[in-house]
């Protein structure tokens, strides 16, 4: 028997799955993502999650014929590695990732992408509908794509095609993205931005009332989903995102011409009427070519790592023609 594992390193946690060669699983396993000191701690703490994962499964290493991996970015893919990570420590500078792999595991059949690229292969491998030309879209603690386009994953030459999030939809570039730069689509939807965005609703016009924790110190995005129809403020912060997100979604609709947008990531998987469904409202009056169906990942927080998981069984693909290709 032929086995095949999926891992998702995010920044929090890093997750590994084994399963048989019908996609079965069979093993897995979740650790925390070592803070360091250095890259080669991470790549040691995901070796450690897919050996688990084999344990789990009851399978040596060596007998997995392909692996699929969706990382947190940005990358040198050529290298097979992500490269000063955004969100985790400063120290953390490089952290290697195919080759290791690819020892552990000894196969060359070890794909590498970013957590929205793994996103979309894993749509198009389990969605009833898996068109060659679809997009998924994460809006969570930042927003990002996975594009296949003419059945062809887009990653680019260094697995950084898809950073749709810094895509600037504010030109007058009131608020500034964690990025550095100003204007971002990220800056006013990302589950990150959203406090700071109602801090700057609240002030640019202080007549609106509302109950919202502005100040304290553990004021989130939730918060303002929470006091949906029940707060001013909220419902003001909560159609603004609504008219970010619809130009964001645009924009991307005319980039790719998807048939289908597949929607993942805490803040649109947990408020789905709030978030996603004003999108598909909006967007119908504001795209000029094909509207796309709309939609929500049936895979809830696995789809990075089923995304991961189809990749090694589909050739880096998730074309479900190619499995085991
Ligand atoms: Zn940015």
């Amino acid at each position: 028997m032929d086995y095949y594992a999926g891992v998702d390193l995010g920044a929090t946690n890093v997750r590994a799955v084994v399963a048989e060669d019908d996609g079965t699983r069979i093993g897995v396993s979740r650790r925390s993502t070592p803070r360091g000191p250095t890259g080669i701690d991470v790549t040691e703490g995901v070796l450690r999650t897919l050996r688990e994962a084999c344990g789990d499964a009851g399978i040596e290493p060596g007998a997995i014929v392909a692996a699929g991996i969706g990382s947190i970015g940005p990358f040198d893919l050529v290298e097979g590695a992500v490269i000063d990570p955004a969100n985790l420590p400063d120290s953390i500078d490089r952290i290697p990732l195919t080759g290791p792999i690819e020892k552990l595991i000894d196969s060359d059949d070890v794909y590498l992408h970013n957590d929205t690229t793994a996103g979309v292969i894993g749509e198009r491998f389990h969605a009833e509908r898996n068109p060659d030309d679809m997009v998924y879209i994460t809006i969570s603690s930042g927003i990002g794509a996975g594009v296949c386009c003419d059945g062809e994953i887009v990653s680019g030459w260094d697995g950084n095609a898809g950073e749709v999030g810094h895509c600037i939809v504010d030109p007058t570039g009131r608020l500034t993205c964690g990025c550095g730069h100003d204007g971002h689509w990220e800056a006013y939807c990302s589950g990150n931005a959203i406090p700071n965005y109602a801090r700057y609703l609240a002030e640019d016009d202080p007549t609106t009332s509302t109950d919202l924790p502005l100040e304290g110190p553990d004021f989130t995005a939730k918060d303002v989903f929470e006091l949906a129809g029940e707060d001013e403020l909220a419902d003001y912060v909560i159609d603004q995102l609504a008219h970010w997100n619809a130009i964001g979604v645009t924009n991307v609709v005319h980039s790719f011409a998807p048939i289908v947008i597949s929607f993942g990531g805490a803040v649109a998987l947990h408020n789905e009427e709030l978030v996603v469904d004003p999108i598909r409202e909006r967007i119908e009056e504001m795209v000029m070519s094909n509207v796309p169906e709309i939609r929500v990942t049936d895979q809830g927080d696995d789809v990075v790592l089923e995304g991961a998981l189809a990749s090694a069984l589909t050739g880096g693909t998730g074309d479900r023609q190619r499995i085991h290709d």
